[in-house]
């Protein structure tokens, strides 16, 4: 008998239309539990709970917010163990990443308790004598979540956080793929001191609540992560509404390697970003632009490492990578190692799928070779273990192929030469870019996002996360 987890609805736990079971899919016998699937009319309880919630809690004390965010924030990292594990469970990056997200979840609770008691306005002159203006921020109101299933603790904390800090309501709605570190987070924040309705969540398919919730009347706002599709089909249903809307999606993320790179860092970083947490991260990369000067030492270097990679359950020790999360995801990595390979490119390393011990989605971290820009497999995003290489002449033809995508999410660069680092950080078209670093890995505390086809509206996390979450108000006095 599985443990059933069902919905938080204005401060109650209610079980929806039925349960769904969710499957480790490092081990398809391993059922971690049941998890309901809201219904319409339990959405529109949650928003409506949201509603009645916004007016006391739009007002409520700096210091109770921030009370509760930092009792949230040190529950989640006293507990970073379990919900690190539940989450490599669940989702399937290895129990170090669990932990390591677990962490982060809790620290962006931690944060945001801070920034409760930041928020700042000004008070500027007038243009005419004696008017005093004063310019301060606002809660926005009700915010729709909805997240994907790549980071099941870390991206829900870093939308839930920032809208409770500035005194806004939320109704969330998880990845249906990884429900169980979402309930969690909403089992703690019940605990918090936090009023009932300020925080609901509904658990089910984005075709069934999510598309509601989206068009809700009594939703001020949405903040999405998810695909490139959704998001733009979701941005114009909140044009259409007039809503705010905030879209982080997809990436096809750049690394180039120079001539003068430190070979084995590049190795390092260019596996590490590639390949760590099974590629499913929307920072990755999955284009290698390596400089023909270290290209035939890099394959080979690449190739060496990536033999020693070590493909698992995601909760056993000396795993360097977990499976894919679900079947529908390993077999479309499995079919762009297939399109890349008709367009002429040749498989380096990897692209099986591999039978281990346990039932599960595991598949060979695959590297492609001879690959170009116009090729499929460099256009579109893959989401898994998969990374070509497109070789090129020098620095100035690896900024043109690291800028030539509809993508602008990450980039980085592997050089010690200062004067192709400078130019890099001023001339990749992404919103995060990174010097002998990869892609993938940044600070809770600074913004995050990107710019093309990768993100919509204003960045989040750190102090720049309160564009999105609150509204400027400029009040005139007459003294
Ligand atoms: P997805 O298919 O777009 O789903 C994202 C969320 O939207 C899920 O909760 C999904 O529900 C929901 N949804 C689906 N259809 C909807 C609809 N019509 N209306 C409202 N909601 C709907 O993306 P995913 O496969 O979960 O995640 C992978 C993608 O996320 C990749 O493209 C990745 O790059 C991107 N990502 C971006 C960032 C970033 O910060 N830039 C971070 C992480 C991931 P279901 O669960 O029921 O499908």
């Amino acid at each position: 008998m599985t443990q059933k987890h069902d919905n938080l609805i204005g401060g109650q736990w209610l079980a929806g239309s039925n349960y769904t079971p969710n499957i480790n899919p490092s081990n398809l016998a391993d059922v971690i539990g049941d998890y309901t699937q809201a219904s319409a009319e339990q959405l529109d309880a949650a928003v409506q709970a949201a509603r009645a919630a916004f007016p006391a809690w739009s007002t409520s004390g700096i210091q109770a917010r921030a009370d509760a965010l930092d009792k949230i924030g040190t529950e989640i990292l006293a507990r970073r163990e379990e919900l690190g594990t539940l989450l490599s469970r669940e989702e399937g990056k290895t129990k170090a990443e669990g932990i390591g997200e677990a962490t982060r979840a809790g620290n962006i609770f931690k944060f945001f308790a801070g920034e409760c008691l930041r928020l700042t306005g000004e008070v500027v002159p007038s243009v005419r004598p004696g008017i005093g203006v004063e310019i301060t921020r606002e809660p926005v109101g009700v915010i729709g979540i909805i997240t994907p299933w790549n980071f099941p603790i870390a991206i829900p904390a870093w939308k839930i956080a920032p809208a409770l800090a500035y005194g806004n309501c939320v109704v969330m709605k998880p990845a249906d793929l990884v429900p169980g570190c979402a309930w969690a987070l909403a089992e703690i924040i019940s605990r918090s001191g936090i009023p009932a309705g300020v925080f609901n969540l509904v658990m089910g398919r984005g075709s069934v609540i999510g598309d509601p919730l989206v068009n809700h009347p009594g939703v001020d706002a949405i903040s999405f992560t998810g695909s490139q599709g959704v998001g733009s089909r979701i941005a114009q249903q909140c044009a259409v509404n007039l809503k705010k809307v905030q879209l982080e999606m997809g990436g096809k993320n750049p690394q180039v390697i120079l001539d003068d790179a430190d070979l084995a860092q590049a190795v390092e970083l260019s596996v590490q970003s590639a390949f760590f947490s099974t590629g499913q991260r929307c920072t990755a990369s999955s284009r290698l632009i390596v400089t023909e000067g270290i290209y035939p030492k890099f394959i080979e270097a690449m190739k060496a490492r990536m033999a020693g990679l070590k493909v698992g359950d995601a909760l056993a020790a000396g795993i360097d990578i977990g499976p894919v999360s679900s079947l529908s995801q390993l077999e479309q990595d499995m079919s762009y190692v297939d399109i890349g390979q008709a367009e002429g490119a040749v498989l380096l390393a990897g692209g099986e799928r591999l039978k281990l011990s346990t039932d599960g989605f595991f598949m060979a971290p695959a590297l492609l070779t001879d690959t170009t820009a116009d090729m499929r497999i460099n256009r579109e995003e893959v989401f898994g273990p998969v990374a070509s290489i497109i070789r090129v002449k020098g620095y100035e033809e690896a900024l043109l192929e690291a800028n030539n995508t509809p993508f602008g999410l990450a980039a980085g660069i592997a050089t010690t030469s200062l004067k192709h680092a400078t130019h890099f950080k001023r001339h990749s078209q992404v919103g995060m870019v990174m010097v002998n670093l990869p892609t993938a890995g940044v600070d809770y505390h600074v913004p995050f996002g990107g710019r093309k086809g990768s993100s919509y509206g204003s960045r989040e996390q750190g102090r720049y996360a309160q564009e999105f979450f609150t509204i400027v108000k400029t009040a005139y006095t007459l003294a």
